[in-house]
């Protein structure tokens, strides 16, 4: 295993402990008070976004319209379902956009579970819309349900509504966790994509079959809402992932083993400190070699960026990442998109601070280390893997702690099992203990990192020690 060195020497502290303590805790107070307000404003604007068409709809009448008949009622019925459905299918898209005050804000990966929770429901309200309208009209007209579908068939841009239902029917099945797992990434990803040829389907017919759209402030609203979901999409999803490749022009630079199943990889580019990459961080890359290509991955920067070099720790956890590992040259040329996600000092609330990096996720967990805050003393970083042989940067770890103050657990061996019955993420001659035996949680920010199934443990001891969620801050390996 190859050992490099910490990338800059940390500056000598110049005040006691106590005082730097006190300097975090206000700071990192202020900006916890910021963050939060900042969150409170997206959730006003989301829920605003979800009440004022409920607010044009009942400034036009439509309270009386559902209150006077059963065809009234189910046609009220199938626009409030329409309207909410739509609201919440333009909340997702900038959830998913990667815009950086959301992003910042609340996560990148709280912002894909709010996404993927609202995906459920956005195509249930999209279904009942369709099943309530063509009810009201059918029972309006007084001819059957199918009938009225089929009458309904050559008006407006009715077909291309039934296409949007029919793609997003395709991408809610292959979204169940299960379907997703089985398809793996890169096929669910391209399913994922006909999302947009389905929001691109289901617009005009709204415009064009609905009298609440064809004039007054709800259809300028809706064509200003649209006009500019399309552009934070088209910005921040495609053109400056692009510009950002092109202008930085990052290629690998040196690819070296750190264990017998991870790779440290380093790459150069033009102005790097320009993309404001923050430790703790990730970002997805697309090496263009032959063979690797076609496949993006998201890896967290595993050291803080120093000059115009940035490097990821990669460990073969699937076919991607083996061939990436094994085959990758340096050279080779980098498409990226980010840095994203909060996994970094933007989240802390806390002047202590406690890093638990499981398996691969010592990658952040490293680069964290590099630079978050903490007074001498006040710092714990707990490594937790199979075998000594899987820390990734054991070395790096050590040099960093012992230059920072910060006091290092490192604890290998398979999963041990409680006198209780039920699993630690601790290895067997230490099962008993919990995270707080572990380290002093009182006034610390806890940032765990690694696979989904051994952090859930982690995190569930965090919330069990009283912790609250402000302070636990997770970044899954998984999506
Ligand atoms: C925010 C984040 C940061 C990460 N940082 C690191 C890191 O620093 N080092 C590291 O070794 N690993 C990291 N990972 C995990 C890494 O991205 C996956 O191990 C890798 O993509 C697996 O690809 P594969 O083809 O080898 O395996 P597969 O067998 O294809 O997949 C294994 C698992 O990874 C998921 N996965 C595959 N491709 C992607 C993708 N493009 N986006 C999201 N999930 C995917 C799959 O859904 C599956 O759960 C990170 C993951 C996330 C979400």
């Amino acid at each position: 295993m190859t050992a490099t060195l910490p990338h800059r020497a940390p500056a000598a502290p110049v005040s006691s402990p106590q005082d730097v303590r006190g300097r975090l805790a206000r700071r990192f107070a202020a900006q916890h008070r910021r963050r939060s307000f900042a969150r409170d404003l997206l959730y006003v604007a989301a829920w605003t976004s979800i009440a004022l068409p409920i607010g044009f709809w009942l400034h036009d009448g439509g309270w009386a319209d559902m209150t006077a008949s059963v065809s009234g009622l189910m046609t009220g019925l199938g626009i409030l379902c329409g309207l909410i459905a739509t609201s919440a299918m333009v909340i997702m898209l900038w959830l998913s956009a990667r815009v950086p005050f959301i992003d910042l804000t609340i996560g990148h990966d709280k912002a894909l579970e709010i996404h993927k929770s609202l995906g459920q429901w956005t195509f249930g309200g999209l279904v009942l819309h369709g099943l309530y309208l063509v009810t009201g009209y059918a029972l309006a007209d007084q001819v059957s349900w199918l009938n009225e579908f089929a009458s309904l068939w050559g008006v407006g841009d009715f077909v291309l509504a039934v296409v949007a239902i029919v793609l997003l029917a395709a991408v809610a099945v292959s979204s169940i966790a299960a379907a997703k797992r089985k398809l793996g990434h890169e096929v669910w990803q391209g399913i994922h994509l006909t999302t947009y040829a389905a929001i691109l389907a289901a617009v005009p017919h709204q415009f064009s079959m609905s009298g609440l759209f064809s004039e007054g402030p709800a259809r300028w609203y809706w064509l200003a809402l649209w006009a500019a979901t399309f552009f934070v999409m088209l910005a921040w999803r495609v053109l400056l992932p692009i510009f950002a490749s092109l202008e930085h022009g990052v290629r690998v630079s040196r690819v070296t083993w750190v264990t017998p199943d991870t790779v440290a990889i380093e790459m150069t580019g033009r102005r790097i400190a320009a993309l404001g990459a923050r430790p703790g961080q990730f970002m997805h890359f697309r090496f263009l070699q032959s063979g690797l290509w076609w496949h993006q991955h998201p890896f967290s920067l595993s050291a803080s960026p120093s000059g115009d070099v940035i490097r990821i720790t990669v460990r073969m956890l699937g076919k991607g990442t083996r061939q990436l590992a094994t085959t990758l040259k340096p050279g080779t040329p980098v498409l990226f998109e980010g840095p994203y996600g909060v996994f970094t000092d933007a989240a802390r609330t806390a002047p202590d601070v406690v890093l638990v990096g499981v398996g691969i996720g010592v990658a952040p967990t490293r680069a964290l280390l590099e630079t978050t805050e903490f007074a001498p003393g006040h710092g714990t970083v707990i490594l937790r893997a199979s075998s000594d042989v899987e820390v990734a940067h054991l070395a790096e770890f050590e040099a960093w702690c012992r230059a920072r103050g910060a006091r290092l657990v490192t604890l290998t061996g398979h999963r041990g099992v409680r006198t209780d019955g039920t699993t630690s993420w601790l290895p067997a001659p230490h099962a008993e203990l919990t995270l707080a035996d572990l380290a002093p949680l009182a006034d610390a920010d806890v940032y765990i990192c690694g696979p989904e199934g051994a952090t859930g443990l982690v995190l569930a001891d965090a919330k069990a020690a009283g912790l609250p969620a402000d302070r636990i801050h997770h970044e899954a390996f998984d999506w």
